[in-house]
């Protein structure tokens, strides 16, 4: 299993997970100008993509959607909900939150999280290694950690320095949205609870905010609450991230 984080961030997001037979996005908040140039940077053509998953229905998860279906006639996947508040002129196949279900050689399970959209996921991949994607969440509860016990890769949410956004020039009620249950990670909720599902994996830190986080902070504190056991990889508003392969 090959994992390229292709871009991260409240800008736009897009993961790709690819074997040698399958490769899926996961979001697609880039214009397929973005997505084609990144994967052409890795050797793959669009046209090659065999669905894309959709967390949930923010516009840096699902900018470039329409255009790409209209352009490659790639499948898309989400929950209804999502569906119905994308607006989206195209049609999707449509999954029940915790159904799983299968593209081509990997198994997915839809895991219910807690954010400020309709009914948003995080995605369980499963292969020959088993993967966790999980980008948008105020809060972790028992179902997700259950789920992304002991995987192999994740792509995490690590979104902002508590203090930078605490003192930081956001209004309060932007504060309040980004603090609470159903906002996003901080970079210590991050590490503590990888720490607490996995001994040892491959991590992204994702969706890092531009303005109340620093790549360097972000990747100490998850080094420092991790420690040797786990590989640590930065990842970029609009740049690609390494590939890690499991
Ligand atoms: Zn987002
Ligand atoms: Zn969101």
């Amino acid at each position: 299993m090959e994992i390229c984080v292709l871009g991260s961030s409240s800008a736009g997001n897009c993961t790709l997970v690819k074997t040698k037979d399958t490769s899926i996005l996961i979001d697609i908040g880039f214009y397929p100008r973005y997505i084609e140039n990144s994967l052409s940077c890795i050797g793959i053509e669009p046209k090659n993509i065999d669905a894309v998953l959709i967390t949930h229905e923010h516009t840096d998860h699902i900018r470039g959607a329409e255009s790409f279906f209209r352009k490659y006639r790639v499948p898309f996947v989400m929950n209804k909900l999502t569906f119905q508040n994308s607006n989206l002129k195209l049609i999707p196949a449509v999954f029940e939150n915790f159904q799983e279900f299968k593209i081509k050689e990997f198994k997915i399970t839809p895991i219910t999280i807690k954010h400020d959209s309709s009914n948003p996921v995080a995605y369980l991949i499963e292969g020959e290694k088993r993967m966790g994607v999980a980008t948008d969440l105020g809060s972790t509860d028992f179902r997700l950690k259950s789920y992304f016990k002991d995987l192999d890769v994740y792509v995490f949410e690590s979104n902002h320095d508590t203090e930078m956004l605490l003192n930081g020039r956001y209004p309060t009620f932007l504060k309040k949205r980004i603090f609470s249950d159903y906002g996003h990670l901080s970079n210590k909720q991050c590490g503590n609870t990888l720490k607490e599902v996995s001994s040892g994996s491959e991590v992204f830190l994702a969706h890092m905010s531009e303005n109340n986080n620093t790549p360097d902070k972000a990747k100490e504190t998850a080094e420092k609450i991790l420690g040797d056991d786990f590989n640590i990889h930065l990842t970029f508003p609009k740049k690609i991230s390494e590939v890690v392969k499991v």
